[in-house]
This record gives structure tokens, C-alpha cells and sequence, in this order.
């Protein structure tokens, strides 16, 4: 197939969408990013690229960083993990609070504020240094040292009450082993990793092709851990809209606030595109949809 084509045909049909819906405002320094803006760009396992539109604009990734986190935990702990962290969807907005209270402060899953932030707290345990384990990840996937941006990571900090409640109310259920301060510090910074479509599409290369990064043959998780990871993208990747993304697109994927949504091809590729405009649901409004248009064109789901 022609990727590059395909990829400018979407990006042509989006076009109307894009500056639809509403930027994540509730995280100031994410509330000034322009909304004209829609970007994509592919990596297949076999070494193809392919982008159209602003693929290279950085941005930040927000909850794409969850996965990233669920990476080295898994690295970290295996199986022991899901001791804290369950593999459900939610069906409740991804800050919410209210499971917790009544399943004891064990999240649903780790794609969910709750669950990211048990990860963090995993993670410090795991790690001396857990930025330079995020640090160390990103040069294994993509070859360059990660980029954080120290103005949203302060503008989660100085915002982030609901998030500081999480993490409160977990520890509280002794769910929680370290410094809440360390829990939320280590969420926010992942939260501000900045990267583009054409970085995502690479760095997530692994989850396409059994563990292994296409690009260096390296091993990053066992062939079951990436299909676990996928199982949870495509169950509980997408917030609240998780059915109807298995329902219109059929591949896991994941999405984050700053507008980004990675899919992955198990055995083909990953997708990224991103237009920072919000639905109700926080996934990217334009990205989703061209999703929904690149496996109508393309006809690759996993179903
Ligand atoms: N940093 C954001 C928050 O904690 C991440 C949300 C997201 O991308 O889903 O609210």
C-alpha cells in the first residue's frame, strides 16, 4: 500500500473537524495550544514511514505516557504488578474517585489516573532513579534522550488537586508505599514528556512487533507482556470511549489529553496522529477520526 497517500487522503478528510471540540483546559499551559492543528505519521515493523500535516510539531503526551510507565513496570515487577492494579476497564472518567472508595483503593486499570499513579509509585520503588528509567527507555526506543516540558509539568503541579486527591485516598488504603509528593512528582513529569506523530509512531514499535523494537532488534518486553499491553489499549485506552473505539477502529490504542492517540498494528505498524481539540471524552476529536478513516481505507484491524 501506498502509506504516504493514504495518510495525506485522511489528513485531507479531517480537515473540516480539525479545530472542533475543546483543548484540556483545566491544565492551563495545555489550554494555550493552537487547536488549528492535525498532525499523522506511521512506522511500519518492516522500517516504512510515512507522515502528513504538522507530524513533526511537538506536543505534549499526556496519558500516552501511561503506557510508557506500564513498560518499565512490567520490566520492573512482571506479573507482581497487578498485585495494586487491576485490568478492567473503568466506565468512569479517568480522574474519577469514586470506584476507589468502594474496591479499596485498588485501581481499575493502569491506563486510569489511579492506576498511572500506583504505577509512579512502583516505579520509585523499583528505581533509584525512575526519570533516568523513563530517560533510559526513550533512548532504547527512539534513539535521543526524552523531552520533558518543565512549563506543563509545573502547570500539572500547581493544578493537579484532583490527581493529589488520587494518591492521597490510595495511600490511604495503604496502596500507596512512597511520598505522595514523589508519587505525583514522577506522574506529572511523564505526563510533560514532549514528542510528535512521527516520534510515537516509532518509539511504540515494540508493541507492534512482539516486544522487540523494529528498529534495533532490541527486546523491550516479552512477547506476552505486549500482548498484554495491547489487550489493555484496546479494553481501556481510551478513557471512557474505549467500546466505541474497539467498536469503530478495532485496535488497541491510546490516547492522552494533549491530543495525541497511538494505534497499534500488532504485526504491521503503529499510528499516531494528533489535533489538540477535545470530545467530551478527551480523545482528540480530528485524531480519532482519522483513525476511524485509516482502517476504513486500509481495512487493518485486528478483528
Ligand atoms: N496529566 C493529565 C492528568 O493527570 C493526564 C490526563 C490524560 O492525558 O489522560 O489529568
Amino acid at each position: 500500500m501506498n502509506w504516504q497517500s493514504i495518510l495525506q487522503a485522511v489528513a485531507a478528510d479531517v480537515a473540516p473537524v480539525v479545530g472542533g471540540g475543546r483543548v484540556a483546559n483545566y491544565i492551563p499551559a495545555l489550554a494555550r495550544v493552537p487547536m488549528q492543528q492535525f498532525g499523522i505519521a506511521l512506522a511500519t515493523v518492516d522500517g516504512e514511514q510515512a507522515a502528513a500535516g504538522d507530524s513533526h510539531t511537538p506536543f505534549s503526551i499526556q496519558s500516552v505516557s501511561k503506557v510508557l510507565g506500564l513498560t518499565l513496570g512490567l520490566q520492573a515487577l512482571g506479573p507482581a504488578l497487578w498485585d495494586r492494579i487491576g485490568r478492567e476497564p473503568s466506565g468512569n472518567p479517568f480522574n474519577s474517585l469514586v470506584q476507589l472508595e468502594r474496591e479499596e483503593g485498588k485501581p481499575r486499570n493502569p491506563f486510569i489516573n489511579a492506576g498511572a499513579l500506583c504505577v509512579a509509585d512502583r516505579l520509585l520503588s523499583a528505581h533509584e532513579d525512575p526519570t533516568k528509567a523513563f530517560n533510559d527507555l526513550g533512548c532504547s526506543l527512539l534513539g535521543e534522550v526524552l523531552a520533558f516540558d518543565a512549563e506543563v509539568e509545573r502547570s500539572e503541579r500547581t493544578s493537579g488537586f484532583r490527581n493529589a486527591a488520587l494518591a492521597n485516598f490510595i495511600k490511604s488504603f495503604g496502596q500507596i508505599d512512597n511520598d505522595i509528593d514523589a508519587v505525583l512528582g514522577l506522574y506529572y513529569r511523564q505526563c510533560s514528556i514532549v514528542s510528535h506523530c512521527a516520534g510515537l509512531a516509532r518509539a511504540f514499535g515494540y508493541l507492534a512487533n512482539g516486544g522487540v523494537q523494529p528498529e534495533t532488534g532490541q527486546r523491550i518486553v516479552s512477547r506476552e507482556q505486549a500482548r498484554r499491553i495491547n489487550s489493555l489499549m484496546l479494553t481501556c485506552g481510551t478513557y471512557d470511549a474505549a467500546g466505541e473505539f474497539a467498536f469503530k477502529v478495532g485496535l488497541p490504542c491510546k490516547s492522552g489529553v494533549g491530543g495525541a492517540i497511538v494505534a497499534v498494528v500488532p504485526g504491521r505498524m503503529v499510528l499516531c496522529a494528533w489535533s489538540p481539540g477535545l470530545d467530551e471524552t478527551g480523545n482528540s476529536v480530528a485524531a480519532r477520526l482519522a483513525m476511524e478513516l485509516f482502517v476504513s481505507r486500509t481495512g487493518l484491524s485486528v478483528f
